[in-house]
């Protein structure tokens, strides 16, 4: 596709102009320039996909497992083969840099269509014995037509993390991506297509929160899988309610990395980087809130504040860039908002929170990663969600303290622990109120493991066996080998 003048909603196989006749530009966040004009999917274009996955369903739930992870399976080698071409429409669309995109967005893609292609045939219920005369069964059957709708930090990801499973287990799905990154869900269809995916089964629906409001109400739809931020979360889980739709839900976080005072130091300091920079910390799990033992938190820093400062903002597409563009200008005014507050605030702004100008990409909006020391857990930086390259670093005594002290939110999303005693970092993981945990290291989420959030950071796990569990419901079928009583 290239850069496409016009990206248009994919509904039934095709390309399709939206019934509405608007559009909206869709625009690289490095350069400000229109990439193209996306057509905007209204309640009309949402009624045509959801008929249409309706149909496509009656035969794709219907085709053995083995051949439909035979056909995820196929479109991924296809976007093996377009890894290139898929890793540079994504950093056009999301401002994140080239040395990150082929691994974190494309890989990750086909990780999924390969997983769960291969899970496709294993999709199962059991035998349960009731004694002689009975035994009962279940049958694991798709929901129906399903819809995704996705946050703009990682595009084709998000889409095919929620598409995969969902195909895999025989339902359709409409996908509605951020209506900042249109792009690779329309790739992603075309791919699906490739490799044979029968039409209506995959429909790409393009638009603003309206067109998502649509799809959480919609009737002609069992279950909506989201992932945004916890307000969006709770509209789209009270729009379902309506027609009580089964629900995955991966919404934020403020998640906290602990690093005992007998951490490798050097190893921990890269955990906080990854955990606070990578893809400009525009990251859901990111650990923003890094808990450094006092008998260490000195060296931390000073650590923490060479590399930082060593790290190379630039323009995306350049190999050697580390940090790229924030996602619009809107989103980088309210970082720096939160780093004025943090100073406002008392905190210590070691180094970065700056707005950076990158040769070439003047209408882009680069900040350089920030640290904070001197910070306490009550301040708004400590507490809220930034979703930028801002990280607090927080001084703790002991353990007890510290997992209380992580807590300490709402959020329950993801959580680290540094410390090469075992004991240790085992105990504090079973204490902490998250979802997806590690041990000396930091954000890795790798296909087979559960990734979602606990509290209001999430319902519902992706990734792994057992998200094939929440776009299927069980069936449960009892059988008579006897005769029936009867007190009639
Ligand atoms: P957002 O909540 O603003 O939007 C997410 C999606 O919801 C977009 O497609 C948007 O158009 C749509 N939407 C908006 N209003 C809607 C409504 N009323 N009904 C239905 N859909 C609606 O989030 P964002 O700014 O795109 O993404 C950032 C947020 O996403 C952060 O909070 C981040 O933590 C979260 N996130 C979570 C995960 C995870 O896996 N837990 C992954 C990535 C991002």
């Amino acid at each position: 596709m290239g850069n496409p003048a016009e990206i248009p909603l994919y509904i039934n196989g095709q390309g399709v102009a939206a019934l509405t006749e608007e559009t909206f530009e869709n625009i690289n966040p490095a350069t400000g320039e229109v990439l193209a004009r996306v057509h905007r999917g209204g309640k009309q274009d949402v009624d045509i996909a959801v008929a249409a996955a309706q149909a496509a369903f009656e035969t794709w739930s219907r085709m053995p497992g083995i051949e439909r992870g035979r056909v995820l399976l196929r479109a991924a080698d296809i976007m093996r083969k377009n890894r290139d071409e898929l890793a540079m429409l994504e950093v056009l669309d999301t401002g994140k840099p080239i040395s990150e995109t082929p691994y974190a967005d494309v890989d990750s893609a086909i990780d999924a269509l390969e997983y769960f292609g291969g899970l496709a045939a294993d999709i199962k219920g059991e035998h349960l014995d009731l004694g002689e005369g009975a035994f009962a069964y279940t049958i694991r059957e798709p929901l129906g037509v399903c819809a995704g709708i996705g946050a703009w930090n990682y595009p084709l990801q998000i889409a095919t993390w929620k598409s995969a499973p969902a195909l895999a287990a025989g339902n359709s799905m409409i996908f509605k991506p951020s209506e900042l990154t249109p792009t690779n869900a329309m790739r992603l269809a075309e791919i699906y297509s490739e490799a044979g995916v029968p039409d209506g089964v995959f429909n790409v629906v393009h638009g603003f929160g309206k067109t998502g409001h649509h799809l959480a109400c919609h009737p002609g739809i069992a279950k909506v899988s989201f992932t945004g931020s916890v307000p969006t979360g709770r509209k789209v889980l009270e729009d379902a309610a309506g027609t009580v739709k089964h629900v995955t839900m991966e919404l934020g976080g403020k998640s906290p990395l602990i690093i005992f005072d007998d951490a490798q130091l050097y190893n921990a300091v890269s955990a906080a980087m990854n955990a606070n920079f990578y893809s400009q910390g525009e990251v859901c799990s990111n650990g923003t809130r890094v808990f450094v033992h006092e008998a260490v938190y000195e060296e931390f820093i000073a650590l923490l504040k060479i590399r930082t400062e060593a790290m190379v903002i630039g323009d995306p597409r350049e190999s050697s860039t580390q940090v790229g563009a924030m996602i619009n200008p809107d989103h980088a005014a309210k970082v720096m908002e939160y780093i004025r507050l943090g100073i406002e605030e008392g905190a210590y702004l070691v180094t970065g929170g700056e707005k950076v100008t990158v040769p070439g990409c003047e209408e882009g909006a680069f900040i350089s990663p920030a640290v904070f020391s001197a910070t306490q857990d009550d301040m708004r930086i400590c507490r809220e969600e930034i979703f930028g390259p801002v990280m607090s670093v927080l001084s703790f005594r002991d353990e007890d303290e510290v997992i209380a002290r992580a807590n300490e939110t709402e959020f329950g999303l993801a959580a680290g622990v540094f410390t090469q005693n075992l004991s240790l970092a085992h105990r504090v993981v079973r204490k902490l109120k998250a979802g997806s945990c590690w041990i000396n290291n930091y954000n890795l989420t790798p296909v087979g493991v559960p990734f979602g959030g606990s509290k209001q950071s999430g319902i519902g796990r992706e990734n792994c066996a057992a998200a094939l569990d929440h776009f299927t419901e069980l069936k449960s079928v009892y059988v008579e080998l006897g005769d029936v009583e009867c007190d009639y």
